[in-house]
């Protein structure tokens, strides 16, 4: 670890001397804060945003939070929210007003997806889906009133890249905002921002807390931007994390580079046994050289993270539900990010909100967690073997 991302991830932020030199900061779980006279006060609401008034705008645990998140992705500022979807469902909303056009990725996160096509479309925004492989398609989609590019690099099914320099120069000359959604490779792996990303927004349930117990989200980017979020729907929304969960997070941070690393360390050794094996067709895995875009992720990734999809050769679904009820390591469960490892079957997800009936039923997604990847490759083994 470099000595910077240490002091980054275990001292930035934390003025011990305001917690009694507590080696962990304190929680301050206290929702308003008081003044001893009518100045101090009034310097306080002047800067809602840094200093301590009502815990919907400032809290010093999650103020703590703030300056490292910013710091990890290199940005100004950084704001968190209850979750990742309200992080992104913020920044869309404060960037855009009737009549406005946005360029997505297709198959972004489902409720990334959903925000556009129902939330939206009620207020007169539309939207055009791209495939995000050819950053000229984002181009193509422009229309006079285009004003917001959503790019998830990789997206988290299908794993497919923008080339985010590409996509962020061709916004940049039409004076349009970008956002990336970089749940996937964590600050660690991917900093959108250095190629030219506006906004960068993590569901900070996954790699960033890293230990399944808390949903939380947070978005990155200049000090101007942050703060048109913040005072528009940061504030209305009022999507905000307990300090006590802003603090889970930070302790989730200090072991941020141990975890994703051994993460995709595994999840390399995994991808491999998977691509060898005669009864898998496909691994979706851009770490992967036969991957169509591994050039791309090794020019702007610095290591391809631990989730993976897997597409079965199975002709029916009771061939993948005999793989999958036979998984006796990987728990069966949404989300990712934690200390062990997931399936998560396609065909168990089909449901009423009918957002994955693009998908074929032979699909499994896999996080690789941070279980001994010996003991994961040989229950993907047997659990192969009796399909
Ligand atoms: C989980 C996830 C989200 C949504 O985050 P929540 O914290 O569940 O609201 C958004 N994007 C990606 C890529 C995710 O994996």
């Amino acid at each position: 670890m470099t000595d910077d991302l240490s002091h980054l991830l275990n001292h930035l932020g934390e003025d011990r001397d305001l917690g009694y030199d507590a080696v962990v900061p304190p929680i301050v779980q206290s929702g308003n804060f008081t003044y001893p006279t009518i100045a101090s006060m009034r310097a306080t609401v002047q800067q809602e945003m840094e200093r301590p008034l009502y815990t919907r705008g400032f809290n010093p645990t999650v103020g703590i939070l703030r300056k490292k998140i910013a710091a990890l992705e290199h940005a100004e500022d950084a704001l968190v929210f209850s979750s990742g979807s309200a992080a992104i469902a913020a920044a869309v909303l404060s960037f855009v007003k009737a009549g406005d056009h946005i360029v997505c990725v297709h198959k972004p996160y489902s409720w990334t997806k959903k925000l556009l096509v129902e939330l939206l479309e009620r207020f007169n925004v539309s939207h055009t889906f791209v495939d995000g492989t050819d950053a000229e398609n984002y181009r193509r989609a422009i229309k006079p009133n285009t004003t917001f590019f959503i790019t998830e690099s990789p997206n988290s099914l299908t794993f497919e890249l923008q080339d985010l320099r590409a996509v962020a120069a061709i916004a940049k000359a039409h004076g349009i905002i970008t956002l990336c959604d970089n749940s996937y490779s964590s600050p660690l792996f991917q900093n959108p921002i250095d190629l030219g990303i506006d906004l960068v927004a993590h569901s900070a349930t996954k790699y960033l807390n890293g230990h399944s117990d808390v949903v939380a989200g947070v978005l990155a980017g200049s000090a101007t931007h942050i703060r048109q979020v913040m005072s528009k729907e940061f504030m209305t929304l009022g999507a905000i994390p307990s300090p006590h969960d802003a603090w889970l997070l930070i302790r989730g941070l200090r072991t941020l580079e141990l975890r994703v690393n051994r993460s995709a360390d595994s999840a390399a050794l995994v991808a491999r046994f998977l691509e060898d094996h005669p009864r898998i067709k496909r691994v979706h895995w851009p770490g992967l050289a036969s991957h169509p875009q591994h050039d791309l992720a090794m020019k702007q990734m610095r290591r391809v993270a631990g989730l993976l999809t897997i597409v079965l050769d199975a002709p029916d679904e009771a061939t993948v539900e005999r793989f999958c009820d036979h998984l006796k390591r990987f728990l069966m469960a949404v989300s990712w990010g934690g200390y062990e490892s997931l399936q998560w079957p396609v065909c168990a997800l089909k449901g009423p909100s009918g957002y994955y009936t693009d998908l074929p039923f032979t699909m499994v997604r896999l996080y690789i967690g941070l279980e001994d990847p010996a003991l994961l490759i040989a229950d993907l083994q047997q659990a192969l073997d009796r399909m």
